[in-house]
């Protein structure tokens, strides 16, 4: 994503002064891991700034369509993000704490020019808003794994014949032909022998 610069000015000279920033990023695009996305309508962006006395709070939501691949069937897959932007700019590089924890603090500055560059903030609200599964629909069925066929739009009749065949090689197959009728009588039997009234249970076959 290109940088976001803007520039602080005399609006949010003192610890208390806020000013909303409102924009639009003719941003096109954006990668995950190893997945693309196109953003057509580019990203809008609707923000507050606030001087936090220690450095600039940037607090908001971003909004746009994503245009992705479905990672089933490989179609298109399109989203609306709305997602939270938060994040905190320090005037001056925070003080060591001393805490062993320190590597995994996160945080902008303001630059020397007194600037902050969104461009960090807003990318991670929409890589948070993104789906970790990108699907063209909920119950998307995928692709044939034969044939390549997109099963949302035909049946090539493989799955059927998978699974057919995966049912006949089961080890569980032979429990399709018990008779579990059968075996829930045996069980009243039993029990009906140890009480008196036997006569009124009925006999397993
Ligand atoms: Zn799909
Ligand atoms: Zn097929």
């Amino acid at each position: 994503m290109q940088p976001v610069i803007f520039a602080l000015d005399a609006r949010l000279g003192e610890a208390g002064d806020t000013l909303p920033l409102k924009g639009h990023l003719d941003e096109s695009s954006y990668t995950l891991g190893e997945r693309e996305f196109s953003l057509p309508s580019g990203i809008d962006y609707d923000l507050m700034l606030t001087n936090a006395g220690e450095g600039i709070l940037v607090t908001g939501i971003l909004t746009t369509h994503v245009v992705g691949t479905c990672d089933r069937c490989l179609s298109p897959a399109e989203f609306d993000v709305s997602g939270e932007v938060d994040e905190y700019y320090f005037f001056e590089e925070p003080e060591d704490t001393g805490d062993d924890d320190d590597d995994e603090l996160d945080f902008s500055l303001v630059s020397a020019d007194n600037t902050i560059d969104l461009s960090g903030a807003l990318l991670s609200s929409l890589v948070m808003d993104t789906p970790f599964v990108v699907l063209c629909q909920p119950d998307c069925k995928g692709l044939c794994p034969v044939c390549g066929a997109n099963l949302n739009e035909e049946d090539c009749g493989h799955a059927a014949q998978i699974e057919e065949e995966r049912l006949k090689a089961s080890p569980f197959a032979v429990l399709a032909s018990l008779d579990l009728d059968g075996e829930e009588g045996e069980k009243d039997k039993v029990s009906g022998a140890a009480g008196e009234a036997q006569e009124g249970k009925p006999d397993a076959e």
